[in-house]
């Protein structure tokens, strides 16, 4: 029963990437794009395309109702969501299956539950997995916060139930500080995520952030092994590892262990990340939420096991078992992804929306390119600045970094600024070298040393 023509609910190189997995299944494809978008690559690449609004997100990629009925219309029995957007949203979830609709991902109840990031708390400590510690569910009132927050000890992070993308996080120092946040925050939540629910956690320093990825089919799951994501800026993945660094093996197995219990106790179907800060001193890791979708990230795991997630995920909505057994899954050599955005560095990371004049990402062994990008290529300024994803996979993590660090020397994207210099920068550090770094450690290294481009030639 394999899904007969998939609507592809989402732009830019996660559109491309569904598109290419589709094509090696056979399933035709119909690409949603916006008024802004159709040039896109993703929208060339489909058998057919469909315009679903105007340039901004809330009246097109965003827009439930437009998009179910374009997928109707089109002739389409399922819907990927890929990441951001409508990825995660149950009420979506719940219209896509009411219009008769297959969603690509888990149902709204699974969703309703892991996606509320205080309710996924709850979750996990039912499966005997560690949470930060924090508050056992939403907060009700700034007294009940004051209360729990004394008990934590400051400083503490306010997070937003909804939140995702590093957005609807900030951290209170003191009791005074908690005071004057949380009004703030309840009424930022609402606008960002249409939900102002909050929750606390304890801040911890300087941890690293491993997660776990799964894949499930509603009776079993089994994990892929973990990803590190340590190098963040305002809590965003800007370069990440396959398998992490210095994890001791049997932490590694206690976390891999875990996320499949939790994905298990929930009966989780598709693919899904359980994220995890881990404290590197005293070997200990919390569970702080689970992505129920393909994350962008999702590149390094497919690189280090040969497992095509996507495909996984649209053959296990189309109804298939899960045909992998947790024996069967190896990895092999270690994969670095690092994040191409549309961002000046030098300058405070200043989006940088433009035309490309020229682009070229030479072929290299051992290195995938996940874009969207063509010549003269009109980068939107309505959207995420994600422009490429750049992938590295060889035999050590020394190895890997010289062969990413070569292959960035070789790139062209003329006409714009973008993050490469960056991660040339970050390749010849010797913190990131050994491996020393956590998820605070990029925001010190950008403010204590001026960001320098390294030339390439
Ligand atoms: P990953 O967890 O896959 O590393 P990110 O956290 O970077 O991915 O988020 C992936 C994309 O989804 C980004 O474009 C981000 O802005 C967007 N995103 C994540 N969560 C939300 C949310 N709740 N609402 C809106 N956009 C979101
Ligand atoms: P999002 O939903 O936006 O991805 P997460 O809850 O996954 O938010 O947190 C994003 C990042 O913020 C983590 O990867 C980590 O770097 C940092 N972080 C989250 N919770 C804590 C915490 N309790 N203490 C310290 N850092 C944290
Ligand atoms: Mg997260």
């Amino acid at each position: 029963m394999a899904l007969k023509k998939l609507f592809v609910a989402n732009r830019g190189e996660i559109a491309v990437r569904i598109q290419r997995a589709a094509r090696l299944l056979n399933i035709p494809t119909v690409q949603a794009y916006s008024e802004a978008d159709s040039e896109m690559m993703a929208v060339k690449m489909a058998d057919e395309a469909v315009c679903i609004g105007p340039a901004r997100a809330s009246d097109s990629y965003l827009n439930s109702a437009a998009v179910i009925s374009a997928a109707l219309a089109s002739g389409a029995d399922s819907i990927h969501p890929g990441y951001g957007f409508l990825s995660e949203n149950p009420a979506f979830v719940r219209a896509v299956s009411d219009a008769g609709l297959i969603f690509v991902g888990p149902s709204a109840e699974v969703i309703e539950r892991m996606g509320d990031k205080a309710a996924a708390r709850e979750a996990a400590t039912a499966a005997n997995i560690p949470v930060v510690p924090g508050s056992p569910g939403r907060i009700e009132t700034i007294e009940h916060a004051l209360a729990i927050a004394k008990l934590l000890g400051y400083p503490v992070m306010v997070k937003a139930a909804a939140g995702g993308g590093g957005r609807g996080i900030r951290i209170a120092q003191d009791a005074p500080d908690l005071r004057s946040l949380i009004p703030q925050a309840q009424s930022e939540a609402l606008s960002a995520f249409g939900d102002g629910g909050l929750y606390l956690e304890k801040f911890i320093r300087d941890p690293r952030h491993i997660e776990v990825q799964i894949l499930a089919d509603g009776a079993r799951a089994v994990h892929c092994f973990e990803r590190e994501c340590s190098l963040q800026r305002r809590r965003q993945k800007v370069w990440e590892e396959a398998p992490a660094t210095n994890l001791p093996a049997a932490t590694r197995a206690a976390l891999c262990e875990a996320s499949v219990r939790l994905a298990e106790s929930v009966s989780y179907k598709g693919a899904g990340t359980v994220e995890f800060i881990y404290d590197d001193a005293d070997d200990r890791f919390y569970f702080i939420e689970m992505n129920t979708r393909i994350q962008v990230e999702h590149p390094i795991t497919e690189a280090i096991t040969g497992i095509d997630l996507v495909a996984a995920m649209i053959r296990i909505a189309g109804g298939e078992p899960l045909g992998l057994r947790q024996d069967e899954i190896r990895q092999t050599g270690h994969a670095i992804e690092v994040r191409i955005n549309a961002e000046d560095p030098a300058r405070n990371f200043m989006p940088f929306p433009g035309r490309i004049s020229a682009v070229a990402f030479p072929a290299a062994d051992g290195v995938r390119v996940d874009h969207f990008l063509h010549d003269g290529y009109a980068i939107q300024p309505f959207y995420d600045s994600l422009l490429a994803k750049i992938i590295a996979h060889g035999e050590t993590r020394d190895a890997t970094i010289e062969k990413l660090d070569a292959y960035l020397a070789m790139v062209r994207i003329d006409g714009v600024k973008h993050t490469i210099p960056l991660h040339q920068a970050l390749c010849r550090d010797e913190m990131v070298r050994d491996g020393q770094v956590h998820t605070q450690w990029l925001e010190t290294w950008l403010a204590q040393a001026p960001f320098a481009p390294v030339r390439s030639g």
